[in-house]
């Protein structure tokens, strides 16, 4: 069976365990993946901002709040990112975004706090 080349598709010649056709493909390949790896990090980064963005526009000088979750996702606020987690005494997850945590208070409700700034 013939293997092809994963960066530019030419037919390999020589050894079957080979992954690219010679050495410039390979390091090609791995400086796209790299590039891959740095946009999804932009991304995550851009999501992250953007939410604190939005909490800190909800929550203006408080420091302790609950908002309707339609209205939190109204906002565009990206739930799956987050900076960190932690569970409290009673066992709740809160989901860290920078200088505030949230959690799901209720099915409707998400509770957002400050965090203190020691
Ligand atoms: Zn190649």
């Amino acid at each position: 069976m013939k293997k092809q080349c994963e960066h530019c598709s030419k037919e390999i010649q020589g050894r079957s365990d080979k992954r690219f056709c010679s050495l410039d493909c390979k390091n090609k390949s791995a400086a796209v993946r790299r590039a891959d790896t740095r946009d999804a990090v932009v991304e995550v980064d851009k999501w992250l901002h953007r939410n604190r963005e939005i909490l800190l526009t909800l929550m203006g000088n408080s420091n302790k709040e609950q908002f309707d979750r339609a209205l939190l996702t109204r906002t565009g606020f990206k739930y799956e990112y987050h900076t960190g987690t932690y569970l409290n005494k009673e066992g709740k997850m809160y989901r860290l975004v920078y200088d505030f945590a949230w959690m799901e208070f209720s099915d409707q409700k998400i509770l957002i706090v400050r965090k203190k700034t020691t």
